[in-house]
């Protein structure tokens, strides 16, 4: 994609679960090149963004595009085959399989599926860029938390997305880990990928967002470049006045 071109348009987008509106008409675009911190206070929506935008959720109402096509009611595996890739909060990946195999296998079932040699060799290019080359042939048993995060990124990125979508990836880190997660965000970006990065450290996200998207209740309550955003008035009252 071109720096600044639309990669994400949502437009009204709604979603109940029963009574519930977790997301309540956002409208959203992100172009690329971006690296978009999402924030808000627990139960905002989040995360029911992130499943809108990677197909794990249909929305009840409005439209979402990528890269301009339209990926409602798209499978989960249509969509990252338009370009969107994501992390889970708590990675699951496969235990019998060493780190360098777990990459391959998002390489091979990925946007240009290859044979295992090559992709191989293609993952141990996507775990030097999260820094985990040195543990390709360990089992993810063996490593450890901040790792299989990492892991988790290798293998999102390993699809070659166009926009990585990064949910909660460095919860439970401790402070050197995450200094070091968050260089490796950087370096991610740094490859050409936009990001949106679901973070409740919101000193994370002041150093590594080129944006931010705030919300809170499910609707938008502010969106701009970081220290604008922070300084609002509604959005330090949505995160400390309840
Ligand atoms: P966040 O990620 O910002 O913490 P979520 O997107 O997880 O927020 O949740 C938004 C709202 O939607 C919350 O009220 C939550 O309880 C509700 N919710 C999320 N997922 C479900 C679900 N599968 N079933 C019912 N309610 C849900």
């Amino acid at each position: 994609a071109e720096p600044g071109e639309v990669l994400v348009e949502c437009r009204e987008v709604a979603k109940s679960f029963g009574g519930v509106r977790a997301l309540d008409g956002v409208s959203l675009r992100i172009r690329a090149g971006e690296l978009v911190g999402l924030v808000g206070p627990n139960g905002s929506g989040k995360t029911t963004l992130v499943n809108l935008l990677s197909g794990a959720l249909r929305p009840t109402s409005g439209s979402i595009e990528v890269a301009g096509r339209d990926i409602v009611g798209l499978a989960p595996h249509r969509i990252a085959h338009v370009g969107v890739s994501r992390t889970h909060q708590i990675p699951k990946p496969f235990e019998s399989m060493t780190v360098r195999d777990n990459v391959a296998m998002a390489i091979m079932f990925g946007r240009s599926p290859r044979p295992l040699g090559p992709a191989r060799e293609e993952a141990e290019a996507c775990l030097d860029v999260v820094h985990l080359r040195h543990l390709a042939d360990a089992r993810p048993a063996e490593i450890n938390l901040h790792e299989r995060q990492l892991l988790e990124m290798a293998r999102a990125i390993a699809t070659k997305p166009k926009v990585l979508l990064l949910d909660e990836a460095l919860a439970g880190l401790n402070p050197a880990e995450i200094d070091a997660a968050v260089a490796v965000v950087r370096r991610i970006h740094a490859t050409g990928i936009t990001i949106v990065i679901v973070e409740h450290l919101l000193r994370v996200v002041n150093q590594l967002a080129t944006r931010v998207v705030v919300l809170n209740q499910g609707a938008l309550l502010a969106d701009g470049d970081p220290r604008t955003v922070m300084n609002d008035p509604d959005v330090i009252r949505a995160y400390l006045g309840r």
